[in-house]
Parts: C-alpha cells; structure tokens; sequence
C-alpha cells in the first residue's frame, strides 16, 4: 500500500497517468519481471519511483529498481535517454542555480570481472600517456548511501539534474557540521547520519535514513528528533575527499579484492551501498576524460550481487526470431539473492564449447543487476553439448563467428512464430497475441502477420481459437485487437521496429526516424545511413541490406492503415546552422574531448562527412597527440587546413549540446 506522503508526492509532483494511478503502480511494484510492461509504462514507473526515491519516500528497494526495471529498460533500449542522464532529483524548496562543477552519476560494475576491466582500461589509458601501469595508485573509498550535495564554502547545492541544483546551504544554518575535517569547500560530499544513531534514536520517528535525511533538507521547520540528530553530530556533510580510505595499485586490487571490498565496510558507521574505486593520477584521470553520464576514472563496485555455484542439467537451443540459436543452460534449481534460478544464459555457443559446458558442467553464477543470470565463470567443465540442426526445423546449423544460425529464416517454424510475437508485442497496443495463440494460429498454416490481419471470424473459429461457452468471444474478441492494433495510436518507429529488422531495435529505428520519412527509407543507400549517429559502416550495410528482404512485407502490411505518429525529423536545423556542415573532415592522433569514435558521429550529426585519409576532397585535418607524419605531409600536399583538436571544438562549440 502507497503511504499517504507518498500519495501526496505523486499527486503534487507528476502528471502522468500512471503516477496517477495508484492501484497499477502497486500492482507494479510487486512484479518479479518487468518484461510485460511497455516502453511507456516502464519509464513512467521508473520515474516515479525515483521521485518518491529523491523526496526520502522509496516505494521498491534498490535492488529491485536496478535489477528488476532498470536492467528491462537497459536491455530494451541500451540507448534510452533516462539510462544515461543523471537520474533527476526532486527539486527542493529553494533557488536553482548552476554547480560550479558537473556533478555526475557514477559507472557500476557488479563483479570483480567487470572491475577488473575497468582496471585494464585505466591501465591501458597509463600505457598511452607512457607511464608504467604497474606505478599507477588506486584509491577505494565507501559508497555512501546518503544525500549527495555538493559544497563550494559558500553554499551548498544539492545534486540535482548533474548540472543544476537547489542551494541548501540553510542545512548549515541549522547546524549541520562537515564530516572529517570539518572544513568547508571539499567539493561534492553526501549528508548522511550514522547507523548506530539512526537505529537508536531516529528509527522510530523516521521510516528509513533516506527519509530522514530528506526531512532535514526540507524548507519546512525541523523535526525535533532531526534537530537532535544535527546537534549530536550524528548527521553531516562528508565530503568525498575526506572519506577514510585504501590506496593501493591496480595489482594489489585483483589480488585482494575481496579483502579490500570487507574492509571498506568497516570504514565508517554510515549506510553505504557498494565501494568507490578511482584512478588518482591527474594525467590518466584527464586523459580518460568522462561521458555524459560518469566519469571513465571511477567506478562502484556494487556487493548486492551474490554468487554460487550449480550444477547444469542440460544446455537447450532455443532458435530466436533472427534464426540465431541460443545456448539456454538448465540448471539444478539453487537459491540466489531470494529467488530460486533454474536457468541461466550462456553467451554463445562458441562459449559452451570452449569453456565444456554440458550435462554436469559445475558453473559459477552471479545474480546481479540481470533478471536471468548470466554464466559468470566454469569452475569444472564436462563435454559441452552443442546441437546440429535446429531444434525447431532440423536444417544443418552453421557458425557465423562465435553464434550458431538456422539459415532457414522463410519457414522455420521457431523463427517466423518468435518474429509474428514480436510484432504485437512491440505495437504493444493489442493483446491476445500470445505464444499459444500464435502457436494455435501457425498449426493451421497462418503464418505470417499479413495472413492473421486477412483473418475472419469463421476462419478464426474454425481454427479452434473458440472459448467453451458457444458464444465465440475468443475469436471475437481477436478480431477487436486486431482492430484495435490498427486504429490506436502508435509511433512510426515503434511500428518500424515491430518488424524486428536486423540491427534495428527500437532505439535505431527511432534514430533513422528522425532523419528520414518512414516511407523513404527502402530508398536509402549505405552512405546515407552512415551519416546517423550510431550507424557505423557494418551496420548500415546489414540494414540495408535486411530493408530489402522486408520491403514487400512491410508495405503490405503498412498498406492496412495503421494509425501512426510520424517523428519529427530532427537535424535538420542543427546541421543547417553548423559550422561544420557540408565538409569533409579527417581525425587523427588521440583526442582528449573523448573516444575518436564519438568525435566521428559527433560530426557527421553536424552535418561534416568524415574521411579516413586526407585525400584532395579534404576541407580540414582535426589533431589530438602522437599525429603521425604522413596525414600532415598529405594535408600540407593539397593545401588542407589543420586544426587542433581545442580549436575545433570551440569552432563546433555552439552546435554541441
Ligand atoms: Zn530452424
């Protein structure tokens, strides 16, 4: 059940509907798997559990908020907007002004592997700059689970969208002291309250620390337990630089990992979920700069992930909508982190085979912030088990680099059932469509989407979609989702995406969208699609290429009318107004600003063409460091202007976002 506060916070602090709509989000939040919500539904519940999160009043735990709906939003949209902004906070009573410094989120990693090459990175990142990795000091500091703020010695702000906060320097006027050393301006910090305290004193007024930190945030006048709190410096201000640390290289750190995690947990008396690690060399810190979302010098190295190791039953194929087949290995059901796992996924099956993973095979599995836990690591491989022929169609698998495929894509069975599910799943404006009735339809040799919208009523039933009462409101009803699928509003990219092209997930689709019209697109050439952010070469070929193999199912099928919301063609004013449109651009030598690569679509999205060698056609030769000679003799042969990575960017500046 919702609270009263928390009724009170959807009510002042969302429009959305399902903000609105009390009974759904409860319904929601006692989800095991968010995989039946949609894009929507998802992202309006993830924002409002964050609102309720931000104002001390969180309506699910971390792990499920990670676990449970992050991980569906990352694993359907790895490119969706909320996953790389800086989670919004709520905003406080209070001025919003600008933090003198970016206050960013920060990277997870939920296993020492995932730690451990992070550590590669930033070692590689020493290599480059010529300074020996094995000198390089690592700092691990705890994660404080508080209220981050960030402390100039004038005011302090709250956190905020990253960029802009709340002042809440009135906390200090209520007597809140610093942490540590006590001095004012360490920069970015969290106010938390210590464990043993909040246990004692406060546990009883206060649901949770969180909750109680917000309270003494709040404009409002203080609770007199709060108050207490502030003056028996139970709560504070600590600045991340002031926190108690382990310093150590990246040696020391795969070594004793362990160890290192346990000790900081005995650091300090404050709640903290997971441990901080970060370079310390100021050289390597630049040099690995920071993305929109995180800095690439630090990491958290979050605990909540638990391991143990099971024994596999078998290894399943199973043929997946694009005719890749998909090692699912059975297990022998063990409990992990609460819920009893009895399948776990193998990447591939060129894993299965060189790691020996069969009946018996004794594996290590971690439950993190995956729904289906991954293979972590084979502790004693078997004889792995790998099939021949499609367990669906029985055609002859062939490898393709690490995958095994089913090539039968025209009628094999697995394929053409999993590619008409996804159809309506991804419309997500019907419902009936399921695996059994699609099931139902394909045994009956409806096998296609086309053929199920030629539908009628008699056809349905004579199929024996029919329920029990005579009255035939199986088939009718199939009939109205049919329709209903037509007539409800749905986004051109989303029905793009409905039709599970290769390469195109929905994020894709939505960005081809919003370069060209829907109808266009079969017309595309492979420069054309080069051109988009997040299309490289391989890519824009595979579409291409799988448009043509689509073009006649797909107008016929969008020849029945559906009810699509064009997207607005984005760009265009953009690259009119860059000072960079229409040239051609070569990059060489390492950048500071970023990835080579990111700098690459970052251009083409203004509008350049990006060449690999500096040729006659060149406008403009871009440096970073360590340039070779031959780009710059070339350049100086056809009179190509060269340009430093720093003046580049502020000539692009004003067209950056
Ligand atoms: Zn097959």
């Amino acid at each position: 059940m919702l609270s009263e506060s928390q009724l009170n916070l959807l009510k002042n602090n969302s429009s959305e509907a399902l903000a609105q709509n009390f009974q759904r989000l409860e319904d929601i939040a006692k989800l095991s798997s968010a995989a039946a919500l949609n894009d929507d539904e998802l992202l309006a519940f993830l924002t409002a559990c964050n609102t309720l999160y931000r104002n001390g009043e969180p309506l699910i735990s971390d792990a499920q908020y990670d676990s449970i709906f992050l991980s569906e939003l990352a694993k359907r949209r790895p490119d969706h907007p909320y996953l790389h902004a800086v989670e919004p906070e709520q905003a406080f009573t209070g001025k919003t002004i600008t933090l003198p410094q970016r206050m960013l989120s920060t990277e997870k990693a939920y296993s020492q592997n995932a730690v451990e090459k992070w550590l590669d990175n930033v070692e590689k990142a020493a290599v480059a700059l010529d300074i020996n990795p094995e000198h390089l000091i690592f700092r691990a500091t705890p994660k404080l689970d508080g209220f981050a703020a960030y402390d100039d010695g004038k005011i302090l702000y709250t956190r905020g969208d990253g960029r802009k906060g709340t002042d809440i320097s009135r906390v200090f006027d209520r007597g809140l002291i610093v942490g540590g050393s006590g001095k004012r301006g360490l920069g970015a910090g969290e106010i938390v309250v210590t464990q043993s305290y909040f246990n004692q004193h406060l546990a009883d007024t206060f649901e949770n620390a969180r909750n109680f930190q917000a309270s003494i945030i709040k404009e409002k006048t203080l609770d007199e337990h709060a108050l207490q709190a502030i003056n028996n410096h139970a709560a504070v201000f600590f600045p991340f630089s002031e926190l108690p640390d382990w310093q150590g290289t990246g040696k020391e750190i795969r070594a004793n990992f362990d160890n290192i995690v346990s000790q900081m947990h005995t650091k300090v008396d404050y709640d903290i979920d997971g441990i901080i690690l970060e370079a310390t060399d100021p050289a390597v810190k630049d040099y690995l700069g920071a993305t929109r979302h995180h800095h690439r010098w630090q990491i958290a190295y979050k605990q909540n992930a638990e391991t143990a190791q099971v024994k596999v039953v078998r290894v399943t194929p199973q043929t997946s909508r694009s005719g890749r087949v998909n090692p699912v290995a059975e297990l022998e059901p063990t409990k992990l982190s609460g819920a009893t796992i009895s399948r776990a996924t193998a990447h591939h099956y060129s894993m299965v085979k060189e790691q020996g993973i069969g009946p018996g095979t004794l594996i290590e599995l971690t439950r993190s912030g995956l729904v289906i836990p991954k293979i972590e690591r084979v502790i004693n491989p078997q004889t792995p088990q790998i099939p021949d022929i499609c367990p669906s169609c029985g055609t002859s698998l062939v490898w393709d680099s690490d995958y095994l495929y089913c090539l039968n894509n025209t009628h094999c069975p697995a394929q053409i059932k999993h590619s008409i599910e996804h159809f309506f799943r991804t419309l997500a404006n019907n419902d009936g469509f399921g695996t059994k009735t699609i099931e139902k339809l394909h045994a009956n040799g409806i096998n296609s989407v086309f053929a199920i919208y030629q539908l009628t009523l008699e056809q349905i039933i004579d199929i024996g979609l029919r329920s029990q009462d005579g009255k035939n409101l199986l088939a009718k009803n199939l009939l109205k989702e049919l329709e209903r699928s037509r007539s409800e509003v749905i986004e051109d990219w989303r029905f793009l995406g409905a039709f599970g092209i290769y390469r195109m997930g929905l994020g894709n689709c939505e960005r081809l969208l919003q370069h060209h019209k829907l109808l266009t697109i079969f017309d595309l050439s492979v420069e054309d699609i080069i051109l988009i952010e997040g299309f490289a070469d391989k890519t824009a070929q595979a579409v291409v290429k799988a448009l043509t193999l689509i073009k006649n199912d797909f107008m016929n099928i969008h020849g029945l009318g559906f009810n699509l919301i064009e997207t607005p063609l984005l760009g265009e004013k953009q690259t009119a107004t860059s000072p960079i449109a229409g040239l051609t651009i070569v990059f060489t030598g390492a950048m500071q600003h970023g990835k080579r690569d990111d700098m690459i679509k970052e251009a083409k999205r203004l509008g350049a063409n990006v060449g690999s060698s500096v040729t006659g056609k060149t406008d403009m030769l871009v440096t970073g460091s360590d340039v070779g000679a031959t780009k710059l003799n070339d350049a100086k042969k056809f009179n190509v202007k060269i340009v430093d990575e720093a003046d580049y960017l502020s000539l692009i500046g004003d067209s950056r976002n």
